[in-house]
């Protein structure tokens, strides 16, 4: 049995993750803010004898006093809204909240699994991206606190790996999405979906004709577990390669919720990445992971959940 600490497991992709962990016969102790995470997303853990919630910021450090095995590093906001509200507090998390969780894992000799982003690749030049791509990325535009701070954290990960021997994973997430979102997150599938369920105009930004790759969160959760256990210490490209545009998106979830919903275009923000498919060659190479659940599929199964919200 391992102890195993998921930094931001009250959130959207660490409620899953624990869930998982559990399943697996771990130990999981979650750490979070509920800065975007929310304590109703674990609660149902919680009569679990194996599991506990500290509510604690990141940006302090960390005392623990259990032998932990792994931690996972998921603790960031995510959403494009939260770029424009709490730009400093996105900064600080990936910097000296990120810097923290490293000193505990090369206190307690852990194995360190940072959640980084596509958004490392910003507007990315390159199609479909891989992993040897450095990015085309605006260091100091709307996107920038939580672009450069992904990348900076996968640079302090890396010199923590170099300096003091802390063995690092690395994962570059592409969108995903699933149950547990929150409604008013902001990000595209909560959006679509919220504003479908309740009859409203579909808000599609510029054209509708960026486009994005949707990665159903089981399929994440087992890549992130594989990645963690595996021997591979690069980054890996984690996100489900089939790319639809935000329109197709849209008219998507009309149909699946069987809305009368229209569309409404809306202005698109700036730096907005116009692509984005990842290349998942490293991932299927070194884990042995694709992703299984195709987008009708995963979101069939969010509209399931967020129906109930309505
Ligand atoms: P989320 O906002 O639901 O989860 C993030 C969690 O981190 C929240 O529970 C939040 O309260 C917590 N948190 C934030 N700052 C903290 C701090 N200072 N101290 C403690 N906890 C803090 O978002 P998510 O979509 O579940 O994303 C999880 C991770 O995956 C993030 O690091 C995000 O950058 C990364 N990621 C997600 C996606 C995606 O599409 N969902 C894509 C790329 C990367
Ligand atoms: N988007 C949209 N309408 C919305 C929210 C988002 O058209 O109500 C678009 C957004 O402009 C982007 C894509 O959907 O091109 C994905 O946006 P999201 O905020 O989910 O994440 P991003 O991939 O931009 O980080």
């Amino acid at each position: 049995m391992k102890m195993i600490l998921v930094s931001g497991g009250a959130g959207f992709i660490g409620s899953h993750l624990c869930e998982r962990l559990l399943a697996d016969g771990n130990r999981v102790i979650c750490v979070d803010n509920f800065v975007t995470g929310r304590k109703e997303n674990v609660l149902h853990l919680l009569s679990d004898k194996n599991f506990s919630l500290v509510e604690h910021d990141i940006t302090e450090p960390l005392k623990v006093k259990e032998k932990i095995c792994q931690i996972f590093n998921l603790a960031s906001p995510a959403s494009p809204v939260d770029f424009e509200k709490i730009p400093l507090e996105i900064l600080a998390v990936n910097s000296a909240g990120t810097g923290n969780m490293l000193e505990l894992a090369a206190e307690k000799k852990a194995r360190f699994l940072q959640a980084s982003t596509s958004e490392v690749y910003g507007d990315p030049l390159e199609h479909p991206q891989r992993e040897t791509y450095w990015g085309n990325v605006n260091p100091n535009g709307p996107r920038s606190c939580y672009d450069e701070g992904k990348r900076f954290s996968e640079a302090l990960a890396m010199a923590y790996s170099r300096a003091r021997g802390v063995d690092v994973r690395i994962a570059r997430i592409f969108n995903t999405y699933g149950p547990r979102m929150r409604p008013d997150d902001g990000r595209v599938v909560p959006n679509f979906i919220m504003q479908a369920l309740h009859g409203k105009p579909l808000t599609v930004y510029g054209r509708g004709e960026q486009t994005r790759s949707f990665c159903y969160v089981s399929d994440m959760v087992d890549g992130l577990v594989q990645l963690m256990e595996s021997d591979y210490s690069l980054p890996v490209n984690l996100g489900n390669p089939c790319e639809f545009t935000v329109l197709r998106l849209a008219e998507e979830v009309i149909k699946i919720c069987g809305s009368s919903s229209k569309i409404s275009f809306k202005q698109l923000p700036k730096d907005d990445p116009t692509r984005r498919k990842p290349d998942i060659s490293v991932a299927k190479r070194e884990l042995g992971w694709e992703p299984e659940v195709q987008l009708h599929e995963g979101l069939q199964r969010t509209i399931d959940w967020f129906k109930p919200v309505k």
